[in-house]
């Protein structure tokens, strides 16, 4: 005779077979530091450079903008020289379409890419005067819908010329943060917004600076300069080779004599 089931085996016949509950997806950290080393960090560079800044020239928040939509796919000295002569006769959206597309293109000539730079800067200056005045706008959206302005275009201006603590990602940034494993992204947007998370709010103001000169002089893109690196102790990237951190003293302006790495290496920028 066979045995009546019992009331759970018929139960559990019936129930699916339960599982383990899910486990949950672990969030990848923004950085390899905790805060109180990143914090370290951005205190050394600021010891290192008190007032970091960009080394484009430019007179007023137009130029600085021409400036900036300039260097893309070139280097900060190539767009100084040509920028000179042309900023001291051509220094407001007027003046600039009182020049004309050809002589701009004259003067600019030296930089990569210029002729649609050329077209791009007085589409720039004409969208200037029809929609804000002749004035360069404080506010991103307005500025990434100018010709030939991208939003690491728009973070340079926000930045510079009105105070705003963003974070403009050009290569040295997106190269620095990705090697050290700061804040590591895919993309200039993705180590942007991490960056915009780590960097403590007191240092966020300079932080791009900082980041690019690090990368310009020490953290160089062929071989990182390790034995004259302030963070060497701290850092994570698995390239470096030394660990002795070098004197924390005020940077002295040799760089200004110096050839920076990306001059030689063609300094590419992501675009604009
Ligand atoms: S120790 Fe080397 S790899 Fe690390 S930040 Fe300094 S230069 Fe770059």
């Amino acid at each position: 005779m066979q045995k009546p089931k019992s009331q759970n085996a018929a139960a559990g016949a019936s129930r699916p077979t339960p599982r383990p509950p899910a486990r949950k997806a672990r969030k990848k950290p923004l950085s390899a530091y905790t805060p109180d080393q990143v914090e370290e960090i951005f205190r050394r560079f600021r010891v290192q450079r008190p007032e970091p800044r960009g080394e484009l020239e430019s007179v007023n928040p137009f130029t600085l903008l021409v400036a900036v939509a300039l260097s893309a796919q070139a280097t900060d000295a190539g767009v100084n020289k040509a920028t000179r002569p042309l900023f001291k006769i051509a220094d407001t959206p007027e003046k600039m379409l009182a020049l004309g597309e050809e002589k701009l293109g004259q003067y600019i000539r030296t930089i990569g890419l210029w002729r649609n730079k050329a077209k791009n800067v007085i589409a720039l200056c004409e969208a200037l005067l029809r929609d804000h005045g002749g004035k360069v706008p404080d506010d991103r959206e307005a500025l990434t819908k100018l010709p030939g302005v991208g939003r690491k275009t728009a973070n340079v201006v926000l930045n510079v010329a009105f105070g705003q603590p963003t974070m403009a990602v050009d290569t040295h940034v997106f190269r620095v943060s990705n090697r050290i494993l700061l804040a590591p992204g895919k993309t200039p947007e993705e180590v942007e917004q991490a960056l915009l998370q780590v960097v403590p709010p007191d240092y966020l103001l300079h932080a791009h600076h900082w980041l690019i000169l690090h990368g310009r002089y020490v953290c160089k893109a062929r071989k990182p300069d390790c034995p004259a690196c302030i963070i060497a102790d701290l850092c994570k990237a698995p390239e470096k080779w030394s660990d002795v951190p070098a004197p924390l003293v005020p940077w002295q302006p040799v760089e200004q004599g110096r050839s920076p790495e990306e001059e030689v290496e063609g300094g590419v920028r992501p675009g604009p």
